[in-house]
């Protein structure tokens, strides 16, 4: 089974192949729709799971749903995956459960990636051109780039802990958002020159700001 994406039918004759880069997942088919999406049925390349209930491992595949899932676009052409979930019937405790989706996580309509990149692509451009470019609601792109930015804070061994000194950078920029449309307005700090978030700090008002910037 090719491992690739390929566009068939009408544009055959311009059609490439690229690497799916889901190691996870196999591709089962793939057809390239009207509308200019290309769409790839996929499902995992594992063959067992673990039951959630007595942790046994599970080979008996009990049915497949097909799920439609959103990844990142090729060339500009939407991408989007039909992965075919199975669910496994546990011989050991008797009870049917869906496998894990490592590639979007729980009920999540799109893959880890695409979220990772519309958050990075936040760092530097506004929120509501994100969505537009990326086709997705402000809200979704928002929620985006807070995953990104607290990962990036954790990661740079930054402490998310609200009491914690910052670093003071050359060039500050401050900015408000809401965590949900018109409510739980949050403050973010960046240091402009290093493109870095200093801190994600909840509130937006005066004495919430005032203590965020003594820190
Ligand atoms: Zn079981």
């Amino acid at each position: 089974m090719p491992n690739q994406h390929t566009t068939e039918d009408a544009a055959s004759s311009e059609a490439m192949l690229v690497p799916l880069d889901l190691g996870e997942l196999q591709i089962v088919s793939q057809h390239w729709l009207a509308n200019g999406t290309i769409r790839v049925e996929v499902m995992a390349t594992t063959t067992q799971a673990a039951c959630p209930h007595c942790q046994h491992i599970c080979v008996k595949i009990h049915d497949m749903r097909p799920r439609k899932k959103r990844d990142m676009a090729l060339r500009g052409h939407p991408v989007e995956l039909i992965v075919l979930k199975r669910r496994f019937r546990c011989l050991h405790c008797r009870t049917s459960f869906t496998e894990p989706d490592t590639a979007c996580g729980w009920r999540r309509k799109t893959t880890a990636r695409l979220r990772e990149a519309i958050g990075k692509q936040a760092y530097t451009q506004p929120i509501a051109h994100v969505a537009t470019a990326t086709g997705v609601g402000p809200r979704f792109a928002q929620e985006c780039f807070q995953t990104v930015a607290c990962q990036d804070i954790e990661q740079k061994g930054l402490s998310m802990d609200e009491q914690q000194p910052l670093a003071t950078p050359q060039y500050l920029g401050i900015d408000e958002f809401a965590r949900r449309k018109g409510h739980c307005y949050d403050t973010i700090l960046c240091d402009l020159e290093a493109r870095q978030v200093l801190d994600v700090s909840a509130g937006r008002k005066q004495e919430e700001v005032v203590a965020l910037l003594e820190r």
